[in-house]
């Protein structure tokens, strides 16, 4: 009654001020975000046959309790808990370890499972919950990107709340000609197969359905801007040729042949009233941001505004010293806004944004939230665009005008697929890179070969060099990326002793913080940087020659690629040395590729070919503009099919008042009436 799927989060019971900020960290804010907030991974709780499993396998097995169970204390705050477990006439050893409260559920001669990790040289399982088979919704337990603030065990009992509460109004929104033809789940079945599946099967149907909605929707967004395009004047950026190129003469260095072409093609979009939707590639280093400096002056010397939007405050940051020295000697006034500015600066930087004072933003999403307005906004550039998601573009043009957009990404994939993975846009590409670069040497080495491997890295600091250690990635906790960071830090400041200065970087530090970090790296008082992926994308120190990753088979090939990306700036030589101990095949393969080449293009096929359909990770790692549930690579004829369907049906005359179509209208002005009051 009265209930709609866009109620905010806070209608759920348990849902303070304090758990509804931590959620919309996470991109929650409605009852169908959360709905749509889906598990990247299952776990498979089906019991399994003991003598059928794999040592360090993950599994459930039952049988009857066949000891007490006892506690033993160790430490300052630690407890094992120890029972016996009787599986078809043999006894096992269940551990828990800092669960003491599941005693009172152990009671000897009782049935019961358990899920955990299978050790087979002791026979003997430590133990990571008790499922009860009563209560059991699935035999698959849902595992969500959870958070420091917003655990795993909070966000799998709110989406069941959200769900029973809500599973009635759930309706359809892909029309039902395109739902039958693919036969597709129905929506509300849909929800709960991705949530709560009983099988395999249904969540690999599940999935298959949720994959076309999220593709249809995303191309439905497309097609609706291409329309407004097609039917709205963009402007005519008549800019000033000769200040532009005396401009570019003042660069320290001369531009490469495919800068040069790049910004030629761009030029001729500014110039022509068509409404410019262009994408830039460029591998990593190709030089991106200069060819967006030299169009951003050119919008400028026409008395236009530009703006620079990056993916993360230290990107940000960046951008804004790097332009401001290029621009020093120019009329143009940059800025830099993040949700790091402060309040005062922040009206004082509006104030004089909307007057037009400033004539070039650079910042992080803050861009294109309330209450930024701009005097004559006519050229917006995104840097990394494949870290946002697909509505920033309609945010822009909700702040008046109609400004030309260019999207710049390093992201190495075939002309085709980027066309149709961002929406039918142009593509320009830089595909050399500057003179003098000596191309990076990567080495692989198995972690028990990582002290000499850090012995390389002391001399190199010695030599005056710096370095980046990444720490590995732990997808499902940003908190233990944090510990791991942490500790690493810790060790290798030991390790290294007074000599070398060891800086810490990660997501969770406060911007300040980051800041005093990164301009310590720069300013070489710190030589040896540990860091989180938040060093992955754009970040540009030149002196910097080492890339150490750890763990590196937990990184996706596109993923090394951007970090290796880190190093090699300059003219000295560069080294990456990927530290891992890959436990198949694949991953042996992986290591060796990255050790062969530093063409990006090669590693995006390669990276194709190695990774298998049902990689729901791949995502984050492709580079291709974020999905929730599909891959446009591993899906990429689900995303075609979607594509052609999208255009279909905005070709249909008044194709919003079409019965039809109804819902998938309303979603649609729904999600656009939201762009630009979200961050
Ligand atoms: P990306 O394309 O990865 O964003 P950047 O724009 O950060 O690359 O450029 C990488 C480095 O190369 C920067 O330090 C930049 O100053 C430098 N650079 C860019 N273009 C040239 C060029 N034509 N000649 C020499 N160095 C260049
Ligand atoms: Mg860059």
């Amino acid at each position: 009654m009265g209930q709609q799927l866009s109620d905010a989060v806070a209608t759920l019971s348990g849902v303070g001020p304090a758990r509804q900020k931590g959620l919309a960290e996470l991109g929650i804010n409605t009852i169908a975000d959360l709905l749509t907030y889906y598990p990247f991974r299952y776990e498979d709780l089906q019991v399994k046959d003991v003598n059928e499993i794999a040592d360090q396998e993950k599994v459930t097995l039952k049988g009857t309790v066949a000891s007490e169970p006892v506690l033993a204390r160790f430490g300052r705050k630690k407890n094992r808990l120890n029972f016996r477990l009787l599986i078809d006439h043999d006894v096992y050893m269940v551990t828990f370890f800092n669960q003491p409260y599941l005693m009172k559920q152990i009671e000897t001669g009782q049935d019961l499972a358990v899920y955990g990790k299978w050790d087979a040289t002791r026979s003997s399982l430590t133990g990571m919950k008790i499922i009860n088979p009563n209560n059991a919704d699935s035999a698959f337990g849902s595992i969500y990107p959870a958070s420091k603030t917003v655990k795993q065990g909070t966000i799998q009992k709110m989406v069941k709340q959200a769900y029973e509460l809500y599973a009635p109004i759930i309706t359809d929104i892909v029309p039902a000609e395109l739902r039958a033809k693919y036969r597709l789940l129905p929506r509300r079945q849909m929800i709960h197969d991705m949530h709560f599946p009983a099988s395999q099967a249904d969540s690999t149907a599940a999935r298959r359905s949720a994959t076309y909605e999220e593709f249809l929707l995303f191309q439905m967004q497309m097609q609706a801007l291409k329309q407004t395009d097609a039917t709205t004047n963009g402007i005519a950026i008549t800019y000033d040729n000769e200040r532009l190129k005396a401009f570019i003469k003042t660069l320290p260095f001369e531009l490469t042949r495919a800068q040069k072409r790049v910004v030629n093609e761009i030029c001729l979009d500014l110039k022509s009233p068509k409404h410019m939707n262009r994408l830039l590639q460029g591998d990593v280093g190709s030089g991106k941001t200069i060819v967006a400096a030299i169009v951003m002056y050119a919008a400028i010397t026409a008395g236009y505004q530009a703006a620079l939007m990056a993916p993360t405050e230290i990107l940000a940051e960046q951008h804004a010293d790097n332009l401001a020295q290029v621009f020093a000697d120019t009329d143009v006034n940059v800025a830099l806004l993040t949700g790091a500015t402060k309040p005062a600066a922040r009206k004082a930087l509006l104030a004089a944004l909307a007057a037009g004072e400033i004539n070039l933003l650079i910042g992080t999403h803050a861009l294109i939230q309330d209450g930024v307005a701009y005097a004559n906004l006519g050229l917006v550039i995104t840097d990394e665009q494949h870290r946002f998601g697909v509505n920033q573009r309609a945010a822009f043009r909700q702040k008046g005008g109609q400004p030309d957009t260019l999207a710049m990404t390093a992201t190495p994939i075939p002309r085709t697929l980027a066309i149709t993975a961002y929406g039918e846009m142009d593509v320009s590409e830089i595909d050399e890179l500057p003179a003098g670069r000596q191309p990076i040497q990567t080495t692989w080495v198995r972690s028990n070969q990582a002290n000499s491997a850090l012995s390389f890295v002391h001399q190199q600091i010695d030599n005056g060099s710096q370095a980046y250690v990444v720490t590995p990635l732990i997808e499902e906790s940003e908190t233990l990326d944090v510990k791991n960071a942490e500790a690493l830090s810790a060790n290798l400041q030991e390790y290294f002793g007074t000599s070398v200065k060891v800086g810490l970087l990660h997501g969770r530090m406060k911007p300040e913080e980051k800041d005093t970090v990164m301009a310590a790296f720069k300013a070489g008082d710190i030589q040896l940087l540990v860091s989180t992926t938040v060093i992955e994308v754009g970040v540009d120190v030149k002196n910097a020659t080492i890339m150490m990753i750890y763990d590196a088979d937990r990184f996706g090939l596109a993923q090394l690629h951007q970090l290796r990306g880190r190093v090699g700036r300059g003219t000295k030589a560069s080294y990456c040395i990927l530290v891992a101990d890959p436990k198949n095949q694949q991953g042996i393969e992986r290591m060796q590729i990255m050790t062969q080449t530093t063409n990006g293009f090669v590693l995006a096929q390669k990276d194709l070919e190695l990774r298998g359909a049902g990689d729901v990770l791949g995502v984050k790692q492709s580079g291709m503009p974020e999905f929730k549930v599909g891959d446009p690579i591993a899906d990429l004829t689900v995303l075609q099919v979607a594509q052609q369907d999208a255009h279909a049906i905005v070709q249909q005359p008044d194709w919003q008042s079409q019965p039809n179509n109804q819902a998938l209208a309303a979603y649609l002005s729904q999600k656009l009436a939201a762009v630009g009051t979200l961050d």
